[in-house]
């Protein structure tokens, strides 16, 4: 094995959806989110205002929240299960990292059986009755730029090489921190990443990325 450390995106990555395309869907917003999401994972819209304009047109509860966490676990890329079983294995330490949102992504991770403590993402902020009120932007993952931050970090705690594992130009900007980048172009494919990345993979089936790891 050649990483003690490897951190995964999670939409398009270890899911087959986009978590925010499927929110704009249930408001029948579906073309005008995804747009966004498009230009802002191939880095053509600058992420942070993309992120925060897709959340003020959507302001999703929590009861959205928890659909979004059912859909993630409804359509787990395949693969994802048997190679994290592997990497458990190989004594892997596993890192998720998503500018997604905590009580979805728990949905997916804790199938997954990845540790909560390994598990970074978005946090939103509801009032009593589960409306949006806003986003907490103390979580660096929201911004431009948020992901290479948790990276760094992760590797100033985890000892031996690290691997980042991701589909948007983000996540290729955050393994810019670490040792190692895998383009997975398995679920949406997108060129303007997929020419930075050393090693691609264009099946759809996240247990091909055994044969980069081994
Ligand atoms: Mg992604």
């Amino acid at each position: 094995m050649k990483y003690q450390n490897i951190i995964f995106d999670l939409d398009s990555t270890l899911s087959s959806i986009e978590g925010i395309d499927e929110l704009g869907k249930l408001r029948n917003m579906g073309n005008r989110i995804k747009r966004l999401t498009r230009e802002a994972m191939s880095g053509r819209l600058p992420f942070g205002d993309v992120f925060i304009r897709r959340l003020e047109l959507i302001r999703p509860t929590l009861a959205e929240l928890l659909i979004i966490g059912k859909l993630y676990k409804n359509n787990l890329t395949p693969g994802a299960g048997k190679l994290i079983e592997w990497l458990v294995g190989q004594k892997t330490n596993i890192f998720v990292v998503t500018a997604g949102y905590t009580e979805c992504s728990y949905a997916l991770t804790d199938k997954l059986k990845i540790f909560r403590k390994n598990v970074f993402a978005n946090k939103l902020i509801f009032d009593l009755n589960g409306e949006f009120m806003g986003v907490d932007k103390s979580i660096c993952l929201w911004r431009e730029g948020g992901k290479r931050e948790i990276v760094s970090k992760i590797m100033d705690k985890h000892k031996g090489k690290t691997v980042c594992v991701g589909d948007g130009i983000g996540d290729w900007q955050a393994a810019r921190a670490a040792d190692g980048f895998i383009y997975f172009g398995g679920v949406a494919w997108r060129p303007e990443v997929a020419v930075k990345a050393n090693t691609v993979i264009k099946e759809r089936n996240l247990w091909k990325l055994k044969d980069y790891l081994e």
